[in-house]
């Protein structure tokens, strides 16, 4: 007797997708048929893009909780705790791929390259005969008796067994950020938490933005709310025409609220104590060799010297112990009030989404239809910069692919 062929759909050919094809196609039998559906022209186009080209995919602190923003902690640990690090890792091995670790626990590709991870995962998808189907945009997805329909945005027609939703989020549209994903799991029945921008800069208030743009300069940045810190760290701020972006602004992005008035307080010279600065400031100030040009010459970025002693009030004839002390304390706790993000074009990764409830643990199946998987960026989970998101769409994906396989054999 013949038997009846069952097919279980991955919508979305991403980082999640991909691992969720391979791993459902490692543990199907022969009379399941897996396919991935790719709205764009190929899949993996942002897996492209990841860690400047180098693909940052993993992070050996991947299974800590404190590395994510999510509004349901509780739930994202026990998550976590599913699928550790090194069977994440082990998948890739097992694909065919060397990696190594850098500082911060950063793993990357042993080549470097991007490009190797996702041909990877497409030849392997491919010898374990996952299809792939590009310029095939789900839009539609209807719940049946015994699968679901799925409708492409041509009018094509998929009837499945089994859907995996891996569609990612909002950030990058031009790497297929879009927000389809969360209308087909409202659709679905499924809430939707309001998402916003991550891993982005932040824009801030002041003109001096115009003058600024171009200047990268290693800081100490700490987030304020009223009069409380939220976060602080060291690292290279790039100055750019709406605000400031790089790594501490991006890892601060995910907690800023914009119900909230909140503040980013730059130290301009954290090599030095404040004491430490305003001493060798003194010293200038006796000095006939430092003038208003070059008073701040070796100390900070050129054009954060000019703008800073422009709108400082100094004298320059005879400055007095108590502007230069002034001067010093502005460098130290240089305020800016933010007032939004750029938005999606630079974002990495979307806060917000399916509340991570919703799902079940162990398979990220859905709790409203059997069935229905919902993985990766699409689900409320953000990751810091550093490989996180990455573990994050592949772990969620590897997890879903083998339990939609095996519960079709049951
Ligand atoms: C520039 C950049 C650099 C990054 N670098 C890193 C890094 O080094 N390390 C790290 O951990 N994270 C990094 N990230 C974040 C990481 O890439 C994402 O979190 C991750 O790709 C999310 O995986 P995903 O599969 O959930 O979504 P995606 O990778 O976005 O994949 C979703 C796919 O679904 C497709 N799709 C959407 N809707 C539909 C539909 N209705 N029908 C069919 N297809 C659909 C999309 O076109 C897309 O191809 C970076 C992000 C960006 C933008």
């Amino acid at each position: 007797m013949q038997k009846t062929i069952q097919t279980i759909a991955v919508v979305g050919g991403g980082a999640s997708g991909l691992a969720a094809a391979i791993s459902a196609a490692q543990y199907s039998g022969e009379d399941t048929r897996i396919v991935v559906l790719e709205r764009l022209d190929r899949v993996g186009k942002k897996l492209l893009a990841t860690g400047n080209g180098r693909c940052n995919l993993e992070n050996i602190a991947a299974e800590k909780p404190s590395y994510y923003f999510t509004q349901n902690t509780k739930a994202l640990s026990n998550m976590l705790q599913q699928i550790s690090v090194q069977d994440v890792l082990q998948f890739f091995k097992g694909c065919g791929l060397l990696y190594r670790q850098e500082e911060e626990g950063r793993i990357y590709p042993s080549c470097n390259q991007a490009a190797v991870v996702l041909d990877l995962l497409r030849i392997n998808a491919q010898a374990k005969g996952v299809e792939e189907w590009c310029n095939w945009e789900v839009d539609k997805i209807h719940p049946q008796k015994k699968g679901f329909l799925l409708l492409s945005s041509e009018g094509e027609s998929l009837f499945v067994q089994k859907i995996i939703l891996a569609c990612g989020g909002m950030a990058a549209p031009k790497l297929g950020g879009s927000q389809k994903g969360y209308e087909l799991a409202k659709a679905l029945g499924h809430t939707v938490l309001p998402v916003y921008p991550c891993l982005t800069g932040l824009c801030c208030k002041g003109e001096q933005f115009a003058t600024l743009k171009g200047v990268r300069a290693e800081c100490g940045v700490s987030l304020w709310q009223g009069k409380k810190q939220i976060v602080s760290l060291e690292g290279e701020v790039q100055f750019n025409e709406y605000g400031v972006s790089g790594y501490p602004i991006m890892q601060f992005s995910g907690h800023w609220n914009p119900k909230a008035k909140m503040e980013l307080c730059f130290d301009l010279v954290p090599q030095l104590q404040q004491h430490q600065l305003e001493s060798i400031l003194h010293q200038r100030r006796k000095n006939k060799m430092f003038g208003q040009e070059s008073f701040l010459l070796g100390l900070v970025h050129k054009k954060l010297a000019t703008y800073h002693l422009r709108h400082q009030k100094i004298n320059w004839a005879s400055p007095t112990p108590q502007e230069v002390s002034e001067l010093a304390q502005r460098l130290k706790y240089w305020v800016l009030p933010i007032n939004g993000t750029p938005g999606w074009d630079t974002a990495q990764v979307t806060g917000g989404g399916v509340p991570l409830q919703e799902v079940q643990p162990h398979s990220f199946g859905s709790v409203i239809h059997k069935g229905l998987y919902i993985t990766g960026e699409l689900l409320d989970v953000a990751g810091q910069c550093g490989g996180f998101n990455l573990h994050w769409a592949f772990s969620s994906g590897i997890l879903a692919g083998r339990d939609a396989a095996q519960s079709l054999q049951k």
